[in-house]
């Protein structure tokens, strides 16, 4: 399973490009499914079980040609059948976040019992369908999409490396808690993924995130912060690996 998220600079490459051939260097960590969102200029989301050769021909390279923002995710279930409706990203009812996660969200039944109390309808079988839905409920409240985020993840118990995407932003949000989550710094972009063979064609300058930091990607830069929202100031390193 894997995960990929990217946010190009001004004369960055189209990001459906970068979370295919992505996706296709983590297949090695194994999938049963997999999807992407791009979220420019309005949420899209496609998802496909089975090999990434059929998600690359629910979405053609170039569909969304000149769209700079993306996240991809490679699926191996935990909670419900492989399928194309349990493949992620998973998104609220109005499609104004999209969400990957690899890992297991352990108190997914009590939180998705209160969500279904509140009206949420789901979809899926998964433990992560709950996420969107909490980020949804918080964005109702008033609160922007960081705030948002980093509200809903402080709901969760488990391991999960989830990014997210807003509805018409240009900006990944990520956070991290026992699974592997590494930021990528390109001059074409800022990249994210499970794991470094992902992006290690684009950018060999890497920062690991570690358990319970949370990361903001923009199309130059990512900022990390801690579990309390203050700045983590740690140099990038520069990575060998034969790509
Ligand atoms: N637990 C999630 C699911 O079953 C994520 C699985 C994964 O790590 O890919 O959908």
């Amino acid at each position: 399973c894997g995960i990929i998220g990217y946010v190009g600079s001004t004369d960055g490459a189209d990001a459906v490009d970068v979370v295919l051939d992505g996706l296709a260097r983590l297949e090695y960590r194994g999938y049963d499914s997999a999807g992407l969102a791009v979220p420019t200029p309005s949420m899209t989301v496609h998802k496909t079980e089975g090999e990434l050769s059929a998600l690359e021909a629910a979405v053609p390279r170039g569909e969304h040609a000149g769209e700079r923002v993306g996240i991809g995710h490679t699926r191996w279930s935990t909670h419900g059948a492989p399928s194309d409706v349990n493949a992620h990203p998973h998104s609220d009812d109005e499609g104004r976040v999209s969400v990957v996660h690899n890992g297991i969200i352990e108190n997914y039944q009590r939180l998705r019992d209160d969500l279904a109390a509140a009206g949420v309808e789901f979809r899926s079988e998964t433990d992560t369908e709950v996420v969107p839905h909490l980020i949804g409920r918080y964005l109702d409240r008033g609160a922007d999409p960081e705030e948002a985020f980093r509200l809903a993840i402080d709901q969760l118990e488990g391991s999960y490396a989830i990014a997210a995407v807003f509805d018409g932003a240009e900006t990944v949000y990520a956070a991290r808690k026992d699974s592997p989550l590494v930021v990528g710094l390109g001059d074409d972009g800022t990249y994210l993924a499970s794991d470094v063979p992902a992006f290690v064609e684009h950018t060999d300058r890497v920062r690991y995130v570690e358990d319970d930091e949370f990361v903001r990607l923009t199309g130059d830069g990512a900022v990390v912060t801690d579990s309390e929202g203050g700045i983590v100031d740690r140099e990038p390193e520069t990575v060998s690996w034969d790509a």
